[in-house]
């Protein structure tokens, strides 16, 4: 999709019915509605432009309420209170680390005009700890009349389409259902689409967003639009989403069909066939690790062994575990085995 809208005329802003300049947002809006139930979505660069950029419509100059055990940094050391601060707002801490209260939220709504929950996409808090539900929090935000925003991070869109991923990873769908005004997401985590992020939920804020100044600073083209359309598309039916979106069909392949792949290939790497656990990653799922099937070559300069296969045409990238250079074949796609024998070779 990405392709054919690069070589050829696409009708980004013009509207083919009425020949009158349309909106370049409303296929991939229409999806996402349908998709999360949502009354409308606008779609921007990525997750941390949505949050900006919801922030500074929601809360320009103004404190938003956030727990103080989720104000995460994401990878690559960004972190979430600096682009919130970015976004023109206030950080209103509210909390403790480990414990946050309904109470606690609605002490901050005296000089705070929003709630945001922000997903824990890349670590966990176990033990002594607790957090109000979406729901709860929203019966809060109805009351003093503020919007809850919620940070889902990952991007799982409705539980319909969950397949393996665990119940503790937030959807889309069921966080608006639960009374959330807005929810914001990436399109290139679980969604599996191109680089973008997803702001869905009431009309009201939506509209105010997308005719935020900054919008124009944070839109799309129209090769990334082409390819979330068509990654929208293959989520509306599941039995394709189930085949076609990589994390998904990854999460589906069974350990008899990994171990039988693994047997074949075993003896041509010269590598013991062992049991792994795999990551989901890519800021969902944290701590949450997936039965798998490796190839495990043991040799006495794993570190060496990783610089050739990185530099090898195509690359491979492997992990070391208890010495040994681990390929998990849960990631590696049945058709590319016989790549990965030539390299190992
Ligand atoms: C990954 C993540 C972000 C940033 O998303 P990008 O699309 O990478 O900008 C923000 N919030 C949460 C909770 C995340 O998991």
């Amino acid at each position: 999709a990405a392709a054919e809208a690069a070589g050829s005329f696409a009708p980004v802003e013009l509207d083919m019915t009425t020949g009158a300049r349309g909106s370049r947002h409303a296929h991939v809006a229409r999806q996402v509605c349908s998709l999360t139930g949502a009354e409308g979505a606008v779609v921007v660069n990525n997750n941390a432009a949505a949050l900006m950029l919801v922030l500074s419509t929601v809360a320009p100059g103004q404190g938003v309420a956030v727990a103080r055990g989720e104000l995460i940094e994401i990878g690559g050391s960004f972190r979430l209170p600096e682009i919130i601060e970015s976004g023109g707002a206030r950080l209103r801490e509210v909390g403790t680390t480990n414990r946050t209260r309904v109470e606690d939220f609605e002490r901050a709504l005296r000089d705070a005009v929003a709630i945001l929950r922000i997903h824990t996409s890349n670590y966990r808090v176990e033990g002594f700890c607790e957090m109000p539900s979406i729901r709860d929090l929203a019966t809060v935000a109805r009351r003093w009349d503020v919007p809850l925003i919620h940070d889902t991070g990952s991007g799982l869109l409705s539980d319909e389409v969950r397949f393996e991923i665990p119940e503790d990873e937030p959807s889309a769908a069921s966080s608006l259902r639960d009374g959330a005004d807005l929810v914001l997401f990436s399109g290139d985590k679980i969604l599996g689409g191109p680089q973008c992020g997803i702001i869905a939920g009431r009309r009201a804020w939506i509209d105010r967003i997308a005719s935020h100044p900054m919008m124009r600073a944070m839109r799309l083209d129209k090769i990334r639009l082409a390819a979330l359309d068509r990654t929208l598309a293959i989520w509306r039916d599941p039995s394709r989403a189930r085949a076609e979106i990589p994390l998904l069909r990854m999460l589906g392949i069974s350990i008899d069909d990994l171990t039988r792949r693994a047997e074949r290939l075993s003896p041509s790497m010269g590598a013991d066939v062992v049991a792994t656990e795999a990551f989901i990653g890519g800021g969902s799922v944290p701590g949450r690790g997936v039965a798998s099937v490796g190839l495990a070559i043991r040799t006495s300069h794993p570190d060496a062994l990783m610089d050739r296969l990185r530099r090898a045409s195509p690359p491979v990238v492997a992990r070391v575990h208890d010495g040994a250079v681990v390929f998990d074949l849960r990631t590696v796609e049945a058709r590319d085995d016989d790549h990965l024998v030539h390299a190992v070779q």
